[in-house]
């Protein structure tokens, strides 16, 4: 078990805690401030034990000096000061006398959010390839370290495991929660355990279904990487998506869990993938030469529906269909009415799937929406995440 912020005396202590403030933006606009809002708690917790806090965050990829403008944190600084209806002070560095001297001027209860941690990148990436000296640095201005940042704890950057390995550490409570549900869903799930799994490539998504094939008791698989397992069961997939390496793969697990392995029986398809598309629905066997599969179809829907029905626990990792699309979002939506529907446990692992669940409407109708893309798919894939790794364990 690792410590977490309650584990510390704040009091009066500097605490540098790194959050996930990389929302997306338009021309210097914040789109949606899930990723602030998710974070207030730890915030608040912090604040309230008389912490001086100073935040630690990324915004989007820092290439070249060209990024800056469209990737500076000043705008996610003062929607944290609304959203807390407090002061916080925004110092445009990433390093230097700037910063240790508003640190030094800090008192309890006060924020400060440095520059995004990316404009470090600039210099020879010294954030993402987490360079010592970085790391140092940022924890020669603290007391203790929190790690609240769980969509990029599947990065060592040296904003999390370079503090880290300097100071005392724990996580906040939003990686608490995402550990605890996601861990106790695949180590310790009630059972009937079922996995939704979608999306675009079967590639992407290899270690997840050794992983969780071996510890579900049912694998429904949808989206574009069905076709490549269809394939594999030597059906005609016309133009869908086809990850041709990948099919010896495929053979193996439906070899290995042909019991647990449920595949689409039929499939909405259209000749080109645009708003303007006609969908056309057909017996899997039925595909086109010329057409793409390009969501799950109502029979498919129904099948998984009976799965779905008895489980107790629910994980979902990739969109059934092309989703951005109204006319192939119906086999997503569909399921996530059965979720809404249903008593278990279910679980949005986060990317494409967890925006789709959003913008469909479905957020406060599921147990858990994870907040991180890439650090839940290597949770579901049973990997150790570097930047939970480095904070310290209970006993320590
Ligand atoms: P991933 O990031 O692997 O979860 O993939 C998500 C993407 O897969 C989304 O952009 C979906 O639109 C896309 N997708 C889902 N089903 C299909 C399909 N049948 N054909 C092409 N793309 C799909």
């Amino acid at each position: 078990m690792k410590k977490t912020i309650k584990d510390f005396n704040l009091n009066g202590k500097k605490v540098i805690m790194r959050v996930d403030f990389n929302v997306p933006m338009k021309n210097g606009e914040i789109v949606d401030d899930n990723r602030i809002r998710q974070s207030l708690e730890t915030i608040r917790y912090a604040l309230e034990n008389n912490a001086k806090l100073i935040l630690l965050s990324h915004l989007g990829r820092i290439k070249e000096e060209a990024d800056k403008e469209k990737n500076n944190l000043q705008p996610v600084a003062i929607r944290l000061e609304k959203l807390l209806n407090q002061k916080v002070l925004f110092v445009p560095k990433t390093r230097g006398e700037e910063v240790e001297r508003a640190i030094q001027n800090m008192k309890e209860k006060e924020i400060i959010l440095l520059q995004n941690t990316r404009y470090e990148d600039l210099d020879d990436k010294k954030e993402s390839k987490n360079h010592p000296e970085l790391g140092e640095y940022w924890a020669s201005l603290g007391d203790i370290y929190i790690n609240d940042a769980f969509g990029t704890a599947h990065r060592a950057h040296a904003s999390n495991v370079g503090i880290a390995s300097h100071l005392p550490s724990g996580v906040g409570f939003l990686i608490e929660k995402e550990l605890k549900i996601m861990k106790e869903a695949i180590d310790n799930p009630k059972r009937p355990l079922t996995i939704i799994l979608g999306g675009a490539k079967v590639s992407d998504k290899i270690g997840v279904i050794e992983n969780l094939a071996e510890k579900a008791d049912h694998l429904l698989i949808g989206g574009a990487m069905a076709y490549t397992f269809l394939k594999a069961s030597d059906f005609e997939i016309g133009k869908s998506l086809l990850d041709e390496e990948n099919i010896p793969f495929c053979k193996r697990m439906l070899e290995k869990y042909s019991d647990k392995i449920i595949l689409p029986i039929d499939s909405i398809n259209a000749t080109e993938i645009s708003e303007n598309a006609v969908p056309r629905e057909c017996f899997i066997n039925e595909i086109k030469e010329n057409e793409i599969g390009l969501d799950i179809g109502h029979g498919t829907i129904k099948v998984f529906k009976n799965y779905l029905q008895d489980s107790k626990t629910i994980i979902w990792n990739g969109p059934v269909g092309y989703s951005e699309i109204k006319s192939f979002a119906n086999g997503t939506r569909e399921l996530l009415e059965i979720l809404k529907q249903s008593d278990a446990i279910t679980i949005i692992g986060g990317g494409d799937t967890a925006s789709a669940a959003i913008q469909l409407g479905y957020e406060k109708d599921l147990t858990h929406i994870s907040t991180g893309g890439g650090a839940s798919l290597e949770l579901l894939e049973g990997k150790e995440l570097p930047g939970i790794s480095c904070i310290d364990d209970k006993n320590e």
